[in-house]
């Protein structure tokens, strides 16, 4: 394990901000009518170290839509219900290089969705959280799974799931499909609300970044020192995360970073260097991927700078 002291992630930190703060690239997400009306030149990042120390510069207590992040502790959980193993046969864990709401995701793999970290597989994982067939029950299981992993309380933005219950055609779309093959395993309505309500959840850059801090201590939640899930599942968490964690641009970024990270539509960027931190980055402006630009550069710079490619030095 590295140990990196908090002067030097401080100092990586800040120069990270100084130097994309003025980044004008992308633009928010519209399609979910909500997310295009969040102020675009909010930018935070956070890190938080194995000892809970967190470090943070600019806007990282806004909570904005967690969105895709949250296919993440939706995994990790129902790998903590079922098993590693169970997950790998009922959904998958193989990179898709598609789009994060592609059909062909779940249609290419031969009737498989292929990871629970595309919105296929998501639907799919949320249709496997115990108890199933009782929605408020599942809800109340994912909800205080992620306020242990960020050791913080969390809340669904109303106008936001509004806006994307009212939008979602796509992914009723994939639930209905899954449906038809077999690869949803609660009623198909109930498992996209459950999708759509923890897409909608509101989070700080600062909670991201214990959340993958507690992924990166293999389970433990270094602020509040509680075993939130079986440690062998970090690796498996991490290893998905790495494989599909920016969709149709996750090899490019793997190959430039090396740091296992997922985004979501909100413009939120989570990232995971096993042992060491947990990292985190917001600004909504994303590029055509659906990633966030500022949050990419910021956490790209970080990783170059203090060398956390899980791959080795470059
Ligand atoms: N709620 C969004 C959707 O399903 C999440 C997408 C994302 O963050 O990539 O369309």
């Amino acid at each position: 394990i590295q140990k990196i002291d908090k002067q030097t992630v401080r100092a990586a930190v800040e120069a990270a901000y100084d130097r994309c703060k003025e980044e004008q690239g992308g633009k928010n997400a519209d399609y979910i009518p909500y997310l295009a009306g969040v102020p675009s030149t909010l930018f935070g990042i956070a890190a938080c170290l194995p000892d809970g120390d967190v470090v943070a510069v600019g806007d990282t207590d806004y909570v904005f839509g967690i969105e895709s992040v949250s296919k993440v502790p939706t995994a990790i959980l129902a790998m903590d219900q079922y098993g590693a193993k169970e997950i790998l046969d009922r959904i998958g864990a193989d990179a898709t290089g598609l789009p994060f709401n592609s059909i062909m995701a779940l249609l290419l793999e031969k009737e498989h969705p292929s990871t629970p970290l595309v919105n296929a597989g998501a639907i799919s994982a949320c249709s496997m959280i115990r108890p199933t067939g009782d929605a408020d029950g599942k809800w109340r299981a994912i909800v205080s799974f992620i306020a242990d992993l960020t050791g913080s309380e969390v809340e669904v933005i109303d106008e936001l799931y509004r806006s994307e219950t009212a939008t979602n055609f796509n992914n009723k779309s994939i639930a209905w499909l899954l449906k038809n093959y077999a690869r949803i395993y609660d009623d198909p309505e109930l498992s996209l609300d459950l999708y759509t309500r923890q897409c909608s959840l509101g989070v700080t850059a600062r909670q991201l970044a214990v959340m993958a801090a507690t992924i990166a201590s293999g389970g433990v939640n270094p602020l509040t020192r509680k075993e939130v899930f079986k440690p062998g599942l970090a690796p498996k968490i991490t290893s998905m995360m790495a494989t599909v964690g920016f969709y149709e641009h996750t090899g490019d970024w793997l190959f430039t970073t090396g740091l296992p990270a997922k985004t979501g539509v909100g413009g939120g960027i989570m990232g995971v260097v096993p042992g060491v931190m947990g990292l985190a980055a917001f600004a909504p402006p994303l590029d055509e991927a659906g990633n966030s630009v500022k949050a990419q550069r910021a956490l790209a710079y970080i990783a170059g700078r203090l060398n956390l490619g899980v791959f080795g030095t470059t």
